[in-house]
């Protein structure tokens, strides 16, 4: 009997599970190591952190799920990982002497997301700072009351300003903040208090439409468009301000004060900010057979793990080679440990890195998005499927094979509410494949604005929802 452990019941590690336990569940010890009882759809945040969608809404019990595909469920937290002797040492949840436990494996996947270090970023963060976040449950309902209680002081005829983007010289995760403050705009029309708002993006992106994929270029209404001009075009029409090439280097409780890419400091004063922090990979103590501590085998510096891409190479190099990118995202160093999801560590930025005179990095770091970090789950999941089974792995898919597709959402009104629907194949450019066409393929990447975006946003909180839940057909909904 195999042993296969999970650490992270996210896009990645769930997708992961639902092919595992279907597959071997029956014959194989397959075991789910996740904090919380419940499956988070993280996307839907964004309509929770402006009162949008109820909280509840947008979670589902892992329980019954793992129940039905014979996986099992461990509710609590890994700590240490042993790659040697093959074991994670897990601390289950609740009190009583037996909260810790040893879940033995014969093949581990990490799939832990991102550690939200708003550390990074003085003043940066709902708990210890004075900006807000959408990024967990808990953040996105006290996000939607500061948002509310913004809005009632401008019903009482108060202006206010409202700034939302990154609040790290190198975050990434651009799509949800643009989701987000298109959202506000169309609450804030709702509302009748528009007029009362002055609403600011802040970012580290290059261009506005950047995303941290090095924004796109695709036919729409039969000519050739950037994503700089389209998003540029948003702006304009809903009256939003845009800064870009901002690094956001401390907040206080007046200002944001960043450094742009000629290297001058400046700052954004507002009422109310939204600033997705830097992401690092989740920490995880890894212990080797002696005691030692071994996690430069297996993390980089940042924390997340390093896998089959190949790492240290320039940025002309990186992008745009496939060869760069991980295609079956195995720990070179310990072949029993693999990463998916934002766990994983890409061998470099998709956008073009800048560095200020004053020797600050102000890079979007590259995005793993729902839809890919599922892809990566479900990659993994069949590759070791193919070695329990004794057979080699068959299975493999790298950024620059995959497609993604960003919808943003404004406003989630099934008659009145519209999405800006960014299609792009593949997220990382393959300059080899696509010479001519900045490295995508002009036929299916694609940018449109309107209602069906609205549909379609809803269609994927819907059909994710039943496939992540396991019900019927589960395995026929693409990831
Ligand atoms: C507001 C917002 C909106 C977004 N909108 C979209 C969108 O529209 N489309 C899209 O494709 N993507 C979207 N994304 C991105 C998407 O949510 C992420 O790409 C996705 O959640 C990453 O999946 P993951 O499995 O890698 O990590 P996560 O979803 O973060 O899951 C990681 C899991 O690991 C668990 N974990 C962490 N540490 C441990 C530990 N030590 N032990 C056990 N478990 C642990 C966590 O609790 C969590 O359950 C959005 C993100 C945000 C923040």
């Amino acid at each position: 009997m195999a042993r296969v452990a999970i650490i992270g019941a996210g896009f990645a590690g769930h997708t992961a599970a639902l092919y595992l336990g279907s597959i071997l569940g029956t014959r194989h010890d397959i075991t789910m190591i996740n904090p919380s009882e419940r499956f988070l759809y993280v996307p839907s945040l964004v309509w929770v952190g402006v009162g949008h969608m109820k909280p509840e809404k947008t979670r589902f019990r892992l329980q019954p799920v793992y129940d039905r595909m014979h996986v099992r469920f461990l509710a609590g937290k890994a700590l240490e990982v042993h790659p040697d002797e093959r074991f994670v040492v897990a601390e289950k949840n609740g009190a009583g002497a037996d909260r810790l436990v040893r879940v033995g494996y014969d093949h581990l996947i990490i799939a832990t997301g991102p550690r939200l270090n708003f550390a990074a970023t003085p003043g940066l963060g709902p708990e210890a700072g004075h900006t807000h976040s959408i990024c967990t449950q808990a953040h996105a309902v006290e996000s939607r009351d500061a948002y509310l209680e913004n809005v009632a002081r401008m019903k009482k005829g108060e202006k206010r300003k409202l700034v939302i983007g990154t609040g790290h010289p190198g975050a990434t995760c651009q799509g949800a903040a643009f989701e987000y403050i298109t959202n506000i705009h169309k609450d804030l029309l709702r509302q009748g208090v528009r007029d009362k708002a002055e609403l600011v993006w802040i970012s580290n992106e290059r261009a506005p439409g950047d995303f941290g994929v090095g924004g796109i270029t695709a036919r729409h209404r039969g000519r050739m468009l950037t994503s700089e001009e389209f998003i540029s075009a948003v702006f304009r029409e809903y009256g939003i301000a845009w800064h870009v090439q901002k690094g956001v280097l401390e907040v206080d409780e007046a200002a944001i004060h960043w450094e742009d890419y000629d290297g001058g400091y400046g700052e954004t004063t507002y009422d109310y900010a939204m600033l997705i922090p830097q992401f690092t990979g989740m920490p995880l103590k890894y212990i080797g057979e002696n005691g030692d501590d071994v996690s430069a085998k297996v993390v980089n510096p940042a924390g997340f793990v390093t896998v089959d891409g190949i790492y240290g190479r320039p940025y002309e190099t990186t992008a745009g080679d496939p060869e760069s990118w991980p295609r079956v995202y195995q720990n070179p160093e310990y072949e029993s440990i693999f990463a998916a999801g934002i766990a994983f560590a890409p061998p470099g930025t998709i956008s073009q890195p800048h560095v200020t005179p004053n020797g600050t990095s102000i890079t979007a770091a590259p995005p793993r998005t729902g839809m890919v970090s599922g892809i990566i789950g479900r990659v993994v999941a069949m590759n070791i499927i193919d070695l329990v089974q004794q057979s080699p792995m068959t299975h493999g898919e790298r950024m620059t094979e995959m497609a993604a597709a960003c919808i943003a959402s404004m406003g989630d009104s099934l008659w009145d509410g519209s999405a800006a629907t960014i299609m792009m194949y593949p997220v990382v450019p393959d300059h080899r494949r696509y010479p001519n066409e900045g490295g995508r393929d002009s036929f299916v990447t694609q940018m449109e604005m309107g209602l069906a975006g609205a549909w379609m946003k809803r269609m994927i909180h819907t059909t994710f929802r039943h496939k992540l839940q396991g019900r019927v057909g589960w395995g026929l909904i693409p990831e």
